[in-house]
């Protein structure tokens, strides 16, 4: 029996982003300083869907061996595949097991403007039948999956078989993409089990503290902004402790009723604020 099988409360995990390249790896290192203090499942580390082209990848894997390694947490290293070739992602598999990092989240990405996408892999789930075809059982492979439908899929049932798809070619856990309703999440849960999509499923969690920031990202993932945050938003935006501290509350919110509802766990999407993360982790420690 594999340690996840054993487990019976449920996964907390953060993500953070790398430095850009010209940026000194120290400025995540502080932020990791106090992450791993908070004893995360797993720390996963973004990368940049330019990957190999922009040089984005190497990034990614310092900074997840650093977790591996430097701070003895469990790493992730997000590999988005779309501007990739077969030989960037041997590569990066071999300067990843060399460094101790047996997790991947398997990605195809978005375009990058101006980068014309490699032809290798059109789909994550292309990526990750590569990878066990290579490299078997020694990675532990995650994707991504969207409650409320990726935002290019005609509609949510159609998303979901291609991701049973995804999760056929090799994959062992998932991890959703950002939602504010948990509504959306239940539904797609249900829809996904009886689409017989048995594996893990982690509910993907981000606190606000920009309106600008947000309105970005649910306009580039499709996300649905519930009325009551968008008061929220509309009343705090120019008072930012105000607007961090209303997130972080929702946020905790969002996730007691998750563990309320039984998920197999939360990957909070972090932007490199640990203070958020502490905030949110000493509600939520004594509920997993
Ligand atoms: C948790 C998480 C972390 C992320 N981290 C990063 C990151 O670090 N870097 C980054 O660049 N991006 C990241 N992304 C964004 C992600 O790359 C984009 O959402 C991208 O548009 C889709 O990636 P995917 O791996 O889900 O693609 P896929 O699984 O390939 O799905 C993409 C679309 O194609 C459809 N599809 C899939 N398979 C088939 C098929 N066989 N036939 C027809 N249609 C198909 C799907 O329904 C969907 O509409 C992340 C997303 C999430 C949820």
């Amino acid at each position: 029996m594999s340690t996840d099988e054993k487990r019976e409360r449920a996964f907390f995990s953060f993500e953070i982003f790398p430095p850009k390249r010209d940026m000194p790896l120290e400025t995540v290192y502080r932020t990791l300083d106090e992450l791993a203090d908070l004893e995360p499942d797993f720390i996963s580390v973004t990368c940049g869907a330019g990957g190999s082209a922009d040089g984005s990848n190497h990034r990614t894997i310092e900074v997840a061996s650093a977790i591996q390694n430097k701070y003895h947490r469990e790493g992730i290293a997000h590999l988005p595949c779309i501007h990739f070739c077969r030989a960037d992602v041997l590569s990066m598999l071999d300067e990843l097991e060399k460094n101790g990092v047996r997790k991947i989240l398997a990605l195809r990405g978005d375009r990058v403007p101006d980068l014309t996408p490699k032809e290798d892999f059109r789909h994550a789930s292309d990526l990750i039948a590569f990878i066990r075809e290579h490299a078997k059982d020694r990675f532990q492979i995650f994707a991504a999956c969207y409650p409320e439908g990726h935002i290019e899929a005609p509609d949510l049932d159609t998303d979901i078989q291609n991701l049973r798809r995804k999760v056929d070619a090799g994959v062992d856990r998932l991890i959703s993409q950002l939602f504010f309703d948990n509504e959306f999440f239940y539904t797609f849960l249900e829809k996904s089990r009886r689409a017989g999509i048995r594996v893990p499923i982690e509910a993907g969690i981000m606190p606000v503290t920009n309106k600008k920031q947000i309105e970005r990202m649910v306009t580039l993932c499709g996300a649905t902004l519930p009325r009551k945050f968008q008061r929220v938003l509309a009343k705090y935006e120019s008072q930012p402790d105000a607007l961090r501290d209303a997130g972080i509350a929702f946020a905790t919110e969002q996730i007691v009723d998750l563990l309320a509802h039984g998920v197999d766990g939360v990957h909070l999407y972090t932007m490199n604020n640990p203070y958020i993360a502490r905030k949110i982790s000493e509600t939520v420690r004594t509920l997993l």
